[in-house]
């Protein structure tokens, strides 16, 4: 996955642009600037490459995720249903703006389970926030169509599966909103940075300035700007843009390499009868970013990631054990340790989770294995990784 892996000269061109003449930031300086506008270049890169009418470019996939909520108008009291396995970063995106997590199970998409969003409803609910783990996808039709029913904004977090399609069109472009990160680790890497894309012109003016202080950003005139209201600043600066437009150009070149890599892991392990592929919902392409299957059970599970690491198999996780990315250790959001007073509502509204178990997300998450895709492999590389693994599991399973 991560972009990083392939740094070279058009990375290196574009930045120097930027250390030209010395404009670091993305609005102003017009006659600084010697025509070199990175930021707004790259969100017309972005607005092709995710065939969307807006794109808002911010400081990290964190903020887009904020930054598309709020646009939305999410905000205090709010319930945000989310999947049980994502990143902190959910969460953290949502109650930021004061609203309330609402976490429901995941399926063998390693996804929202649809079923699982609908049971968790309330009079509260205002938007549905489906995460894009690993490469793959939710089942978004029936996802729309739940928000349709309910009135409730769909917004997605396509941060680990940027490039991936469902029914040909780009991952974060179905819903509402989508939102990207770019931040070191991801399939384009701006060091860090994110985007919000969005087909709603409304959500996206929201989104331009709420994540500038509220500037309107008319005339070229800053300190003249008037603020129609409040906002934050999450923006992105032309170092980290300009490092994202050499890196965009080149996510066809990325996808093509991970989906290559993908087939020939999916093709091995799955000649192995106790494996299962993680499910793609019909309509899905993958973006190759993660190779991802299940075991028989949880025991079989760790021992196979053991003997992985014991072996020279590396960037391979099950996230059943993971302080990040699985509701299982986030303690600190359980107990509601937070630098500073939260508010009783918030409060309230996560005291579920003092009792709740999702033996649902547990069933799946125990017995899975994600395993990185790395760009800079060789075929032969990946062939006689595929080869090794597939010997590791099977002395594990005899
Ligand atoms: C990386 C990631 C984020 C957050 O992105 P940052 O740019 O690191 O803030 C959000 N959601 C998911 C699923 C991610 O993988």
């Amino acid at each position: 996955m991560p972009g990083f892996e392939l740094f070279g000269e058009a990375e290196r061109k574009e930045v120097n642009d930027v250390l030209d003449n010395g404009v670091l930031m993305r609005y102003g300086f017009d006659g600084m600037r010697k025509g070199h506008w990175k930021a707004k270049e790259l969100e017309a890169e972005l607005e092709t490459a995710f065939k969307t009418q807006h794109v808002q470019l911010v400081s990290s996939g964190t903020a887009a995720v904020s930054v598309a909520l709020a646009s939305a108008g999410v905000g205090a009291g709010d319930e945000v249903i989310m999947p049980t396995f994502t990143f902190v970063a959910s969460f953290e995106a949502i109650m930021m703006l004061g609203a309330i997590p609402v976490l429901v199970d995941i399926d063998d998409t390693l996804t929202l389970d649809p079923k699982a969003v609908e049971a968790a409803i309330t009079d509260k609910t205002k938007a549905v926030m489906v995460v894009h783990m690993c490469g793959s996808m939710a089942d978004l039709n029936e996802l729309q169509d739940i928000c349709n029913a309910k009135d409730l904004i769909l917004v997605e977090d396509a941060c680990q599966a940027i490039g991936a399609t469902y029914e040909g069109k780009p991952l974060g472009s179905v819903g509402d909103l989508g939102c990207f990160s770019f931040d070191f680790v991801k399939t384009i890497t701006c060091g860090e940075g994110g985007a919000v894309i969005t087909n709603n012109k409304d959500y996206y003016i929201n989104a331009d300035h709420y994540s500038d202080h509220g500037h309107d950003h008319i005339g070229n005139d800053r300190g003249a700007e008037t603020h129609p209201f409040l906002g934050y600043n999450f923006r992105i600066s032309e170092l980290h843009a300009a490092v994202g437009l050499a890196q965009v150009k080149r996510l066809p070149e990325f996808l093509e390499i991970q989906r290559k890599f993908l087939k020939i892991f999916q093709e091995t392990l799955s000649q192995i009868p106790e494996i299962t592929l993680r499910t793609v919902p019909e309509g899905g392409v993958e973006s190759g970013a993660f190779f991802n299957f299940f075991l028989p059970n949880i025991e079989i599970t760790r021992k196979v990631i053991q003997a992985f690491k014991e072996n020279g198999i590396d960037a391979c996780w099950n996230y059943y054990d993971n302080n990040w990315h699985y509701i299982r250790k986030w303690d600190h959001l359980k107990d509601l340790k937070s630098l500073f007073p939260i508010s009783e509502e918030v409060k309230e509204g996560l005291s579920y989770l003092q009792t709740k178990s999702f033996e649902q997300s547990d069933h799946f998450i125990g017995r899975n294995i994600s395993c990185l895709i790395k760009l800079s492999w060789t075929e032969q590389e990946v062939k006689d990784r595929a080869d090794k693994m597939a010997e590791i599991i099977k002395s594990v399973l005899s």
